[in-house]
């Protein structure tokens, strides 16, 4: 397993759906700039169009305004070979070389395109094409939900790593043991790129009551009694949840995995507070006032 001495910290953040919502957006990531992150990742839901109208807009302003490396998240299902292409020029013209390659969800009531069935198809395009991108994929420490067994899924995950996956970025998980053993796993599978640890603070009722209906993730009993004692407190709530996720990233940097990525839900007050309490461990200074 590749270690860093210095954990890299990263934001996700996701393209806003309304105006109002770009508007605020530009706060968000100013603050976010603050913190100084390794990257900022830009998701992209896998609806047509959906990475041209918004995901690279947002990935532009951060890689060319605030001169952050950013992460464009790119599922490729639903786009053909061409459309891929289009893409790519693009994102090199703007000078931004860091992806996310993903297959995406395939939805029940529309079947996929041929061209990518596997993100691996889609790295092997990549690499073709622009061979100096930065390929990042996703993994999941709980196997992703269409895979049979762990077995199949670490092998799956082999292959795209074997395909030109420069790094990993996890699932969220609320338990980091089942990550350590899922680390394990990928290094008896000669897995040997840097896994970066997807962790996501809960911060309201919504969200946990969210999660508790649909999430894959195993929730600890610890993290379940927070979210039932505090459901109908929502500033406790938002402190308990803050603390569990300042307790999990500690945990794992302290374990030396390789990187902290956040999934900020667009919060950067959240963000703020969670850097506040553990910019040390990434040799980062605090400049929050
Ligand atoms: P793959 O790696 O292709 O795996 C999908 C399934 O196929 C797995 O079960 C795998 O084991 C299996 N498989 C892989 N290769 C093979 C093969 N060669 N033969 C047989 N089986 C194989 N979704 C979005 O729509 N937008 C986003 O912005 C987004 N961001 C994400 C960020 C992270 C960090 C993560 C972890 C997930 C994200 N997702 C996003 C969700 C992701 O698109 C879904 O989980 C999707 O179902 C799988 O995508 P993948 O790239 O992991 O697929």
């Amino acid at each position: 397993m590749t270690k860093n001495k210095t954990p890299s910290l990263s934001f996700e953040i996701f393209p806003p759906k309304t105006q109002i919502g770009n508007q605020k957006m530009l706060q968000i990531l100013n603050d976010l700039q603050q913190l100084s992150p390794d990257f900022i990742s830009v998701t992209c839901s896998n609806t047509k169009g959906s990475f041209e109208s918004t995901t690279i807009k947002l990935a532009d302003y951060i890689q060319n305004q605030l001169n952050i490396p950013t992460v464009t998240h790119l599922p490729a299902a639903y786009l053909t070979k061409i459309e891929v292409a289009t893409i790519l020029d693009h994102l090199n013209q703007l000078n931004i070389k860091n992806i996310l390659a993903l297959r995406g969800d395939i939805l029940p009531e529309e079947p996929a395109k041929d061209d990518f069935k596997y993100a691996s198809d889609l790295i092997d395009f990549i690499q073709a094409k622009q061979p100096d991108f930065k390929i990042s994929g996703a993994c999941y420490p709980e196997i992703h939900p269409d895979s049979a067994n762990r077995i199949t899924d670490i092998q799956n995950l082999k292959q795209k790593v074997d395909a030109g996956c420069n790094e990993l970025i996890t699932q969220l998980f609320f338990d980091n043991e089942l990550f350590y053993d899922f680390q394990e796993k990928c290094q008896l599978a000669n897995i040997n790129v840097p896994i970066l640890a997807g962790i996501m603070p809960i911060i309201n009722r919504n969200q946990a009551l969210r999660l508790i209906k649909t999430s894959e993730a195993k929730l600890p009993r610890k993290f379940l009694a927070i979210l039932e004692k505090y459901e109908h407190d929502p500033i406790a709530l938002r402190d308990a949840g803050i603390a569990y996720a300042i307790d999990q990233i500690v945990d794992l940097v302290t374990q030396d995995s390789a990187g902290i990525h956040l999934y900020t839900m667009n919060h950067a007050e959240t963000a703020n507070q969670i850097v506040a309490a553990t910019a040390s461990l990434f040799h980062k200074q605090k400049m929050i006032s």
